[in-house]
């Protein structure tokens, strides 16, 4: 295995166990995908991130012979939305999926995240939408969540969890994280009597200084 895709495969077990050390996810729930050149690197699936070992992570073609995949574990079940978004947005690097807690109650309540602080413009847009509802590791999900991200870097699952997605992998944790803390103070201002959103101007003028905000990646050999 070259080292580039050997470092890769570390930082994805890495950030998997930060994600279940930090409370952003629990258990085996989520998962984690990045491209290696013209290939899907994505965590098995149901399987413990402590005992991960670099080998373990599966492998999956961009292009090509969909839905195969090399490794001694199945891919994720959720292979599948990670695959067609790698695919059909050829800036992104890295696909982050955790069922955390504040954006899961907000699927479950089938709520999307409104201009209610100025850091949703970290995400594309005045919003962060909740995708429609579809079982999990299905293609209907898959395209479920495709529309939700349009124009979007980061969509809720309804019923589920939530996605984000990164040029690099630092970049999807990053953004996994701060919609997490969003979708917190949203969740709590809905219990002091709701949000006073900002205005589409308001908005637009955050956008304009977020080119040059936030986690910027550093490219990853075969990472882009
Ligand atoms: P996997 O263990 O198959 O990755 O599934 C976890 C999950 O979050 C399914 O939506
Ligand atoms: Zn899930």
């Amino acid at each position: 295995m070259e080292s580039g895709e050997l470092a890769l495969r570390e930082s994805i077990i890495r950030q998997c166990l930060w994600m279940n050390e930090s409370g952003l996810n629990q258990g085996t729930s989520g998962n984690i995908s990045v491209r290696y050149k013209d290939r899907m690197l994505i965590t098995p699936s149901a399987t413990p991130y402590a005992r991960m070992e670099p080998e373990m992570i599966a492998s999956m073609p961009l292009e090509g012979d969909y839905g195969t995949w090399q490794g001694p574990l199945k891919p994720s079940t959720e292979w599948r939305f990670h695959l067609d978004i790698l695919r059909a947005r050829p800036e992104a690097g890295a696909v982050v999926h955790t069922h955390s807690v504040y954006c899961t109650t907000l699927a479950i309540a089938r709520k999307e995240i409104p201009a209610a602080h100025y850091m949703v413009a970290a995400f594309g847009g005045d919003s962060v939408r909740c995708s429609a509802y579809a079982t999990y590791g299905t293609a209907a999900l898959s395209g479920a969540a495709l529309s939700a991200l349009e124009g979007r870097n980061a969509c809720l699952l309804a019923n589920h969890g939530m996605l984000t997605v990164g040029a690099g992998l630092d970049k999807a944790m990053w953004l996994a994280v701060e919609l997490e803390t969003l979708a917190q103070q949203y969740y709590q201002s809905l219990l002091i009597g709701g949000p006073v959103l900002l205005n589409e101007e308001e908005i637009a003028d955050t956008m304009r200084g977020f080119g040059s905000y936030g986690l910027q990646d550093e490219p990853k050999e075969g990472a882009r």
